[in-house]
């Protein structure tokens, strides 16, 4: 299936640390971190299996019945935000499908940590009895190249490390910058160096720069910082993402309007949002 855009990203989880299935959080979403790129070949990339992932799944059985799928998943991190749709992530289920989970960390690894989240008694299912079948592959720092789409992992500054990621295909660039806390020199030149003209930056605007005052060290940066990065690397769109939990629609809103003041291109990551490139 050919696809009428080179890439196209969707949000199925915007929010962080924990979902927040209340009715003031609803508009942009509860769901925690989950990213869906469609590539112009039909191939899909998953960026992390927070709780949006169970939406995903059920969403790709729909689009593709019958289907035999081929998902790879970029896993940032593991924090619970970012894995714990996993074991609701439909197409695991099913012989049929492949699977593969790129991380940072070393295969044995990656496939140690996901098993851990499904032993007895934190979940029914063993990670290591799904039917699908299932991959693990470490990122290295080089560029992940096939003809589809190149990865560049970078490290981000957060507690027990975190991975962004640059994304290209057919010369569309998506970057991905969550969970990330601004203020290491180094490792916001190398953000700025992997988001340089990037067609799209999702970045960590959990809090607001009133907020970090009181929150620093906790690995997540603020919509003004977003504004900062977006500028000095030259981003055309910028989308704020990881949404803290305590953050009401109303509130986003209300951060969306001093951050178009500052830079045109910008929208506040919303589940169901879907941006072709
Ligand atoms: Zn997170
Ligand atoms: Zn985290």
């Amino acid at each position: 299936m050919n696809n009428p855009f080179r890439m196209e990203l969707n949000f199925w989880g915007v929010r962080g640390s924990i979902p927040t299935p209340a009715p003031e959080n609803l508009g942009y979403g509860g769901n925690t971190t989950c990213l869906e790129l469609r590539l112009a070949d039909g191939s899909i990339v998953v960026i992390d299996g927070g709780t949006g992932a169970r939406k995903l799944g059920l969403s790709l059985l729909q689009r593709f019945p019958g289907q035999s799928l081929d998902v790879s998943f970029l896993m940032t991190h593991f924090h619970w935000d970012h894995i714990q749709g996993i074991p609701f992530f439909a197409p695991l289920y099913s012989p049929a499908n492949h699977v593969t989970f790129h991380s940072s960390k070393p295969p044995e690894e990656t496939a140690d940590i996901l098993e851990g989240q499904m032993t007895n008694p934190y979940f029914p299912v063993r990670f290591d009895l799904l039917a699908a079948k299932r991959e693990f592959v470490q990122i290295s720092d080089r560029p992940l190249e096939d003809n589809r789409l190149s990865v560049h992992a970078f490290p981000l500054n957060h507690p027990q490390g975190a991975s962004g990621f640059r994304l290209e295909s057919q010369g569309a660039v998506v970057v991905h910058a969550c969970d990330h806390e601004h203020g290491d020199p180094t490792l916001d030149r190398v953000l700025r160096e992997n988001a340089e003209g990037a067609d799209i930056l999702v970045y960590d605007a959990q809090f607001t720069p009133e907020e970090y005052e009181s929150k620093r060290g906790w690995g997540h940066s603020t919509w003004l910082e977003a504004i900062h990065v977006a500028r000095d690397a030259k981003v055309k769109q910028l989308v704020l993402a990881h949404h803290d939990p305590s953050h009401s629609d109303e509130f986003l809103r209300n951060v969306l309007a001093q951050a178009r003041e500052k830079f045109d291109n910008v929208v506040i990551a919303q589940e169901g949002l879907a941006i072709p490139l």
